[in-house]
């Protein structure tokens, strides 16, 4: 069965069309700009890329090009639309209503909609490409695949803020998680890789990338993640500050004359390593700029694997002890000094990395020593083959 899956944001829209009998991506892209001019970014299977400028008014408008790409005479993957047998959309918030992946239908999208106050940028997005798609396949089946459903397994004493109680009760401010789907998918694999028992391991994800979260995974649940109510909990990231005291707040407030949504703004776009370093919030920018010199950016870098390296640290002591450490998501994937760095100071638990393996990049592959007493691993992420088997699993 083809599945579609879709990753709808405001103005963009990812897709990719995947054969679940042998998980090859046959086609995939980007709608950008969705709202303001357009645009088409396709490509087939592992083709060159094709650049279309097209009108897209709306998300409907985006989808039926997609459609129309996939079934395109040329360049197209499926004759037609009975050649996709599901679609499966990212969700961000499912809050506590979705602890697993669900069939979509009237009652689901409510229950969505319900969580739109937890997720305001994410989730009306998500259901409108939802609504776009039934409007566009009435008889294809479709599944919403949650980024907080994963963490729903975290215990009571690592999902309550210090905050009066009535808050959790009256409007389930509480702490959630996101990159589930990605957390889940590499903490399988990694158990796959290592020939160990998922039920039966105790585990840490690092999830790096502009958005960034780590999470402590035992028995093949989470028990503990750093993104929060919202993703701007936990790490220092691409342009986010995560943790920090919260009276800065008001102190900012104060001294600078802004209100909340403006300091809002600046935690959520103007901090992490890009406020610190005042360079850039991609990491190859910044490793660069501290090559020649330039002190902030190297501060930045620095800040930034010490949290890590913090948060790591307290998930040990929370699982008491670790099997297996993974890295995933661009930075994750990609920056050896990164992990070495960091896991060079988890070497009081006997982690070794074997440089060479650390070195290689786009695999699934095991970076610590055979005789490391803890394996460290990086796992490219697949999000989207997660969302279609997730999909399949629940529609066939
Ligand atoms: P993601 O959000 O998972 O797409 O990750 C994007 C981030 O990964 C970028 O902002 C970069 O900072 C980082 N990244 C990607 N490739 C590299 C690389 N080769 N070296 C260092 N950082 C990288």
């Amino acid at each position: 069965m083809n599945i579609l899956v879709v990753n709808c944001g405001s103005s963009s829209l990812k897709f990719q069309l995947i054969d679940s009998n042998t998980e090859e991506v046959l086609a995939k892209g980007i709608c950008e700009r969705i709202g303001i001019d357009g645009r088409i970014v396709y490509q087939k299977g592992e083709g060159e890329k094709e650049v279309t400028d097209s009108p897209m008014p709306t998300h409907k408008q985006a989808i039926q090009l997609v459609l129309n790409a996939l079934m395109n005479e040329k360049s197209g993957v499926i004759k037609s639309l009975d050649e996709v047998g599901a679609v499966g959309h990212r969700v961000v918030h499912g809050g506590e209503k979705f602890a697993s992946s669900i069939i979509l239908n009237n009652e689901v999208i409510k229950g969505i909609e319900e969580c739109n106050d937890l997720a305001p940028l994410h989730n009306p997005a998500n259901l409108i490409g939802i609504h776009a798609c039934k409007e566009l396949m009435p008889g294809t089946p479709m599944v919403a695949v949650f980024d907080t459903a994963f963490h729903q397994t975290m215990p009571e004493k690592s999902y309550m803020y210090g905050l009066p109680y009535k808050y959790y009760d009256e409007y389930k401010i509480r702490r959630y998680g996101f990159h589930g789907t990605s957390h889940s998918y590499v903490s399988k694999k990694a158990a796959e890789l290592l020939n160990q028992p998922y039920e039966s391991m105790k585990m840490i994800v690092c999830h790096l990338g502009n958005g960034a979260s780590i999470c402590a995974v035992e028995n093949g649940k989470s028990v503990d993640t750093s993104m929060g109510l919202t993703p701007l909990e936990g790490l220092v990231m691409g342009t986010r500050s995560g943790d920090i005291d919260p009276a800065i707040i008001e102190f900012i407030a104060q001294k600078e004359g802004l209100d909340i949504t403006s300091i809002m703004n600046i935690l959520n776009k103007e901090s992490g390593v890009y406020g610190i370093s005042g360079v850039s919030s991609d990491f190859r920018d910044l490793e660069s700029a501290a090559a020649n010199g330039d002190e902030r950016a190297a501060r930045a870098l620095e800040i930034f694997r010490y949290r890590v390296l913090k948060y790591i640290g307290s998930y040990i002591a929370a699982l008491n002890g670790v099997d297996a450490i993974c890295f995933t998501a661009g930075l994750g994937e990609n920056d050896p000094v990164l992990r070495s760095t960091v896991c060079n100071n988890l070497a009081y638990l006997g982690i070794e990395i074997d440089k060479e393996a650390n070195s290689v990049r786009g695999k699934d592959i095991v970076i610590s020593t055979p005789d490391s007493k803890v394996k460290v691993l990086v796992i490219p992420t697949n999000e989207e083959l997660a969302i279609a088997r997730e999909t399949l699993a629940l529609v066939k």
